[in-house]
């Protein structure tokens, strides 16, 4: 099962405004700022606004409304940024063995070069 959520995470931080991130979106569902280590020309991170983990416990607990508002803030972000065409990675790292580092969910957005393949 997955962990409690700890408020003291580096997102959790991010979300009360008690560090700095580079904001590229807001809404009331999530929030999306560049990544401080970009593994691409553009790395993005989208996060809920709620205190979840992972994409565990989110997909299991979250309310309808929060999903569907974290799942339209990815697309709205990669519109934005400009890159449906041509195309963009989304990814999820849950738990140990998926190398999630953060314990509050995030999607990250990977483009602006070809990703070629999938664990490449
Ligand atoms: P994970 O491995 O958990 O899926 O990814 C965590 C991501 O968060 C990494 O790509 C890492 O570079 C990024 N990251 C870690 N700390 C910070 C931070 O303080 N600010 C920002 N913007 N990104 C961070």
């Amino acid at each position: 099962a997955t962990l409690p959520y700890d408020d003291s995470n580096i997102f959790a931080k991010i979300l009360r405004g008690e560090i700095p991130c580079n904001r590229v979106y807001e809404d009331d569902f999530a929030l999306a700022f560049h990544d401080i280590a970009p593994q691409a020309p553009t790395h993005i991170l989208v996060i809920p606004k709620g205190r979840y983990v992972s994409w565990d416990d989110f997909s299991a607990t979250a309310p309808d409304v929060e999903i569907a508002g974290f799942v339209r803030a990815v697309g709205i972000v990669a519109r934005d940024a400009g890159h449906v065409e041509p195309g963009y990675r989304l990814l999820a790292n849950i738990g140990a063995h998926g190398g999630q580092e953060v314990p509050h969910l995030h999607v990250h957005l990977f483009a602006g070069k070809s990703m070629g393949p999938m664990l490449g």
